[in-house]
């Protein structure tokens, strides 16, 4: 964990060629590579902005308990429950509250209902979910993967030098990611809420409603709570780290499934935080995916109605303008001598062509500004 909060791998040791390489074509930060899986590869083609769909919807679990506790709808979390009692793996590697550190993560293994209750919601603080990735490789069983996008992107591209995962996992979960909050942010919601950050026992950043509130627990059982609006809002999303904010698959492209919320339009078309009944947006990619979304449905766990490709934009505006404007992003880190990443089968072009020439140029500008000025 580096300083404002974010986690940055160290190396302790020298590498070998062989362990460069493997490093240079799967670390998100470096190359996002989605040929295969967004590109002509899986026979779907893909929408510049949202990625390969084979199932598009919103929905929610049945179980009225786990979509209270879970971010949006619990769709992940009833998928993950399918998943496991249907066989089609042995356990899942998923990211809850860090018990030593309750406003901080950790991955770890879930093989029934009660792990995955408990890890439900959303943690707005840094996750390395493949960190371990030899360990529970050489578990035995099978078993489901949920991450943010650039942890999915980083395991397929994985795969594609290692069998195991294939074997191992068939089933890899994302969900939309604005971006990863440094812990300096988590902070700053204890400081508004006049807490000290000794006296913690419980976070959770949201969940527990739609979108429910980011909520402390003191040690003599009390809670102090924030809104989404506030929290996320005026706080969260100001902490964001760079990579980020030129992220060219925020919405799990490489996934089996990828949800996210499914926020109602408020009267001008902006997002409503409103409380509500979680409902999820569902994006089935593969057939995997479209397979076990159908199986969960039929077993009456899920509740979905399609929604079109189009719809999903007046649901998240900041997403859409996020693709958008990548590649005048890249533009304005060229100019500022930055090294690019390598972003391949991601349709930039295609999303930059949705947008307007102002909002390229803004955008462009406003990244070389920030440049200059020192502020990245
Ligand atoms: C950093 C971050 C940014 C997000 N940005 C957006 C966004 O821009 N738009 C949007 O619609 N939704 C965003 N979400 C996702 C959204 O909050 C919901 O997770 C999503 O709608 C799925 O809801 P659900 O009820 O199906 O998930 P749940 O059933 O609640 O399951 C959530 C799953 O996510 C896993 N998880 C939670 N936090 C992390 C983490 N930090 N790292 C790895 N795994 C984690 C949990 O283990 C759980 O399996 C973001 C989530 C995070 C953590």
């Amino acid at each position: 964990m580096q300083e404002p909060g974010y986690l940055r791998p160290r190396q302790n040791a020298a590498l070998t060629p062989g362990e460069e390489t493997a490093i240079a074509s799967a670390c998100p930060g470096l190359v996002v590579d989605e040929r295969d899986t967004c590109g002509a590869g899986n026979g779907l083609g893909s929408d510049a902005l949202w990625g390969p769909a084979r199932f598009v919807g919103t929905g929610y679990a049945t179980d009225a308990a786990l979509r209270h506790q879970a971010s949006s709808g619990g769709v992940i979390s009833m998928v993950l429950v399918h998943a496991l009692e249907s066989g089609l793996v042995d356990f899942i590697v998923q990211t809850g509250a860090d018990d030593a550190v309750p406003t901080a993560n950790s991955t770890g293994k879930s093989t029934g209902y009660a792990d995955i209750f408990a890890a439900a919601g959303s943690r707005y603080t840094a996750s390395a979910p493949l960190a371990e990735l030899e360990s529970w490789l050489q578990q035995s069983g099978r078993f489901a993967f949920v991450g943010k996008p650039c942890d999915v992107a980083a395991l397929r591209a994985r795969a594609r030098t290692d069998p195991r995962i294939n074997a191992k996992v068939p089933l890899m979960l994302a969900f939309f990611c604005a971006g990863i909050p440094s812990a300096a942010g988590t902070g700053r919601i204890l400081d508004a809420l006049g807490v000290d950050a000794d006296e913690v026992i419980g976070f959770r950043y949201r969940g527990d409603g739609w979108p429910g509130y980011a909520t402390a627990t003191l040690r003599d059982g009390s809670n102090r709570r924030m809104t989404y609006a506030d929290s996320w809002g005026d706080i969260l999303s100001k902490e964001l780290q760079f990579r980020c904010k030129i992220c060219p698959d925020a919405v799990g492209n490489a996934a089996d499934i990828s949800c996210a919320d499914a926020w109602y339009g408020d009267d001008r078309g902006y997002p409503s935080f409103e409380e509500a009944e979680g409902r999820s947006l569902v994006i089935a990619r593969t057939r995997v995916g479209e397979a076990l979304l159908a199986e969960a449905r039929a077993a009456g766990r899920l509740v979905t109605a399609p929604l079109a490709i189009a719809e999903i934009a007046k649901m998240q505006p900041s997403q859409a303008r996020r693709k958008k404007q990548i590649l005048s992003r890249l533009a304005a880190m060229a100019v500022a001598g930055r090294p690019l990443p390598r972003y391949r089968g991601l349709r930039l072009w295609a999303a930059a062509a949705r947008d307007t020439p102002v909002g390229q140029a803004r955008s462009f500008a406003g990244l070389l500004r920030r440049f200059i000025q020192g502020r990245i």
